[in-house]
């Protein structure tokens, strides 16, 4: 990957902002910029260079994975270096991510940087991060294959009795088996009248004959991450379930079609939730569509009411309509989506459809 080049857009938003320097300090945006994987890394960047900051822990680490930019290892914690940096770079208004930063640090950075002017600055490297090169494109299409094939295994685990916490792990094993580096975020298993939640956290309930279950996983490759859900039955479900099941596949598939480089998110939104709420079932869609997903498991854009934010090609995002029934159970459906120029291509090969184990 081209971290360079990547810094350079980065610089060229520079003027616009009214900054000589960005002080990017979230670490998914250190690792984007940088390539550097370790817990803790700045880097600043300027119109023409780049100064790259970790402590004693990764010099070696920063070696070999940040060798195109200055390189600056502390032992008295962070901002003593920043000074010297800012002479050495010639920032005179210096930026910070203001979504990046404790109340504390920004503390310190004003007592420490007392001839340099902070500004604090929005979401500028997210922003560039929301449109995925051919080789994030690849780590992201390598998460969802083994989430796939993650898929399948799980599927062949359940038999009655099977709990919540045993399938999550099962299909955690199952991810770094295939070659994850691990779970993208802490898997989701929710058989039954659990599904009604939509983030149910797996706990030791068996699975009965006649239970949804819900599976929201995916795997981490390379700093990418997928996500994807599934709800299938451990026997014939009850008939308003599998009536739902139906009724969130249409939605979802309406959602996956109205995705295209320059929709609106509220647009995409709306055309899922229009068919739940047509059904009748509005009420029991209690989240937004969908998010972009790549470095971190949920980054912009956000498919949801009000965000009238453009979805530009080449951005992934899921789409991921759901319906909760409290004491019945519930079916959410999620796909991973690359935005084209005109549509969209979902990433998962899993079948959609309702599978009855
Ligand atoms: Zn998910
Ligand atoms: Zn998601």
């Amino acid at each position: 990957m081209d971290h360079g080049l990547r810094r350079k857009r980065l610089a060229a938003r520079l003027p616009e902002l009214g900054i000589d320097a960005l002080l990017v300090t979230r670490l998914p945006n250190v690792r984007y910029l940088t390539g550097f994987t370790g817990s803790n890394g700045q880097v600043m960047v300027s119109a023409n260079d780049a100064a790259f900051f970790t402590d004693g822990r990764y010099t070696e680490q920063a070696r070999r994975e940040v060798p195109d930019a200055e390189r600056v290892t502390y032992l008295d914690g962070f901002p003593q270096v920043l000074p010297d940096a800012c002479t050495r770079l010639r920032v005179a208004r210096l930026g910070f991510e203001a979504g990046g930063v404790t109340f504390r640090f920004h503390q310190e950075l004003e007592e420490r940087l007392s001839g340099v002017e902070l500004v604090p600055v929005g979401e500028e490297v997210e922003r560039l991060r929301w449109v995925k090169d051919p080789e994030e494109l690849r780590l992201l299409d390598r998460a969802q294959e083994i989430t796939d094939e993650t898929f399948q295994a799980g599927l062949g685990t359940l038999r009655e009795g099977v709990t919540e916490r045993e399938l999550a792990f099962e299909l955690d094993v199952e991810m770094r088996r295939l070659g994850a580096d691990g779970p993208a975020f802490e898997t989701i298993v929710a058989f039954g009248e659990n599904a009604a939640e939509p983030h149910h956290e797996p706990v030791g309930r068996p699975i009965r004959p006649g239970d949804v279950v819900k599976m929201d996983f995916g795997a981490l490759v390379e700093g990418y991450h997928a996500d994807m859900t599934r709800t299938v039955a451990f026997g014939e479900p009850p008939a308003a379930l599998r009536d739902v099941h139906d009724l969130v596949l249409r939605a979802q598939r309406a959602g996956i079609d109205a995705v295209r480089g320059g929709a609106a998110a509220a647009d995409v939104d709306r055309a899922a939730r229009e068919v739940i709420e047509e059904a009748g079932y509005g009420g029991a869609f209690p989240h937004g569509l969908g998010h972009g997903v790549g470095l971190e498991i949920h980054e912009g854009p956000r498919l949801r009411r009000g965000n009238d934010e453009v979805v530009p090609a080449g951005a992934v995002v899921t789409v991921e309509p759901g319906v909760y029934l409290p004491g019945l159970g519930g079916v959410r459906i999620e796909d991973m989506v690359e935005v084209t120029e005109d549509g969209g291509r979902a990433l998962p090969r899993s079948a959609r459809k309702l599978i009855v184990v």
